[in-house]
């Protein structure tokens, strides 16, 4: 099967141009203005944009959480994601404390193998560092392609490792070449407020947000960074969301420091004040909670300055009846929220089409640098010659709304209801096969690839 598109114009991180891309197989064969080839079929994409696949590196399909799972599978979130123009996700692999990594993964694969529409990789979370753990860590990287490691400051007793475990733990990755992720993020700190806050009868959503204050992030962003510095492990700081974590990478920076940052996009556009709203504001109970107003100022700036590389989503949908579990309790609020479909548009409309940020850098922080820094560049991440062609056809100008009405994300409310945005996503290309044309998704679960990582952790 060959595709030829005409006539888009082709947006990379580095590049802008108006041209045909001929596809032949999975890949990219040629790119150039009036290419003179036989195609099976024609796409004419005059006055569209061409943007590489969305890549969204955080995001929690068919997680286990308290007795239930995230609401979306493998299958309909990378279906979602597909329809938002994102065609890969790296999702998170959890150890359970006592047990192996390799038990982890298996467990893992039981659920996503076969299940993907879209193509995948896994992150490993790291919640138990110990000889054992040790010895598979270089396993991992050479053998399974997983090249990046998360860790938590927080939730103790399940996830949290603690500062001698995240130092064993970064030695042993960086001498094998990988990466360290993080949820930085001060887990007794937080854990003394919870508490205080339920003594006190305080049990609404808005004192999960006042049970995190900019504070706890900042000092484990600061300290995070410290041991990376001092262990020279390259790390990344996911969902960052607030100025005081961000002078922290900015200090990092001038002692020249691999240290990468992602955002989410509900932390550029949405802020705490939706915690007012009494229990509705549990649609948006996610760790970090938003911020505020300053806050998103310091992260578009952040951006464009370099220090902010990646703008992901951590989707965790829940349908509404298990945010109730929360009810007479933030604490059991299950944490996240959806985005996995909304990232791009949003991101675009609020972004580019409001001038914060240059198509470039669209292209840059949904899907270049994700695939640089995670060790899949130049197979995916943009728009060449040998590359996956893995290819949004985007309309810049037509406006819609997001609602939980229309959207395919298998989850009974949007934390963007009525939202009007400008610019949608038209066609996806996945791997050369036309995957998402008119509102219609053309492949079936199955049809995503496990990507296998390179070790490169660098956006150079
Ligand atoms: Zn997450």
């Amino acid at each position: 099967m060959s595709v030829l598109i005409k006539n888009g114009r082709i947006i990379t991180a580095d590049s802008d141009q108006t041209a045909d891309i001929f596809i032949s197989g999975e890949t990219v064969q040629a790119i150039g203005k009036n290419l003179n080839v036989q195609s099976d079929k024609e796409i004419d994409a005059t006055g569209l944009l061409i943007f590489p696949g969305g890549i969204d590196p955080h995001v929690h399909l068919d997680m286990p959480f308290m007795g239930t799972f995230s609401s979306d599978s493998y299958e309909t979130g990378t279906r979602a994601a597909l329809y938002g123009g994102t065609t890969m996700v790296l999702d998170f692999i959890l150890q359970k404390q006592g047990n192996s990594l390799q038990d982890a993964l298996q467990e893992w694969k039981s659920r996503s193998d076969n299940n993907c529409v879209g193509d995948y990789s896994f992150h490993m979370a790291v919640t138990d560092f110990n000889e054992e753990t040790k010895k598979e860590i270089k396993h991992f990287i050479e053998e399974e392609g997983i090249t990046s490691f998360k860790t938590f400051m927080a939730y103790k007793g399940a996830l949290m490792i603690d500062d001698r475990q995240m130092i064993g733990l970064m030695e042993e990755v960086k001498k094998h070449g990988g990466l360290i992720n993080v949820h930085a993020t001060n887990g007794d700190m937080i854990d003394y407020l919870i508490a205080k806050h339920k003594e006190e009868g305080k049990l609404s959503p808005l004192y999960h947000y006042l049970s995190q204050p900019e504070i706890t992030e900042a000092e484990a962003s600061e300290r995070f960074i410290d041991m990376a510095s001092y262990t020279g492990c390259p790390g990344y700081i996911v969902h960052l969301t607030c100025e005081g974590a961000l002078n922290a990478v900015r200090n990092a920076t001038k002692r020249n420091q691999k240290i990468f940052v992602e955002t989410c996009i509900q932390y550029l556009i949405l802020d705490a004040s939706l915690y007012e709203r009494d229990f509705e504001g549990a649609k948006w109970v996610m760790s970090p909670p938003l911020r505020e107003k300053k806050d998103q100022q310091t992260l578009w700036a952040g951006i464009n300055q370099g220090l902010v590389q990646v703008v992901a989503t951590d989707h965790c949908p829940f349908m509404w009846e298990q945010k109730l579990l929360g009810k007479n309790d933030f604490s059991k609020i299950p944490n996240g929220h959806p985005a996995i479909e909304n990232r791009m548009e949003l991101l675009f409309s609020e972004g580019v089409e409001k001038n914060k940020i240059t198509l470039n850098k669209f292209v840059e922080v949904t899907s270049t640098n994700a695939a640089k820094i995670f060790g899949m560049f130049p197979k995916k991440g943009t728009i060449a010659v040998g590359s996956d062609a893995d290819i949004v056809l985007f309309n810049p100008n037509e406006k819609h709304v997001l609602s939980a009405s229309t959207h395919h994300m298998n989850v009974d409310y949007s934390g963007y209801e009525g939202w009007e945005v400008t610019g949608k996503v038209k066609t996806v290309l996945l791997r050369g096969k036309i995957a998402i044309d008119n509102n219609e998704c053309k492949v079936e679960k199955g049809f995503g690839k496990f990507v296998k990582r390179n070790k490169v952790a660098s956006i150079v």
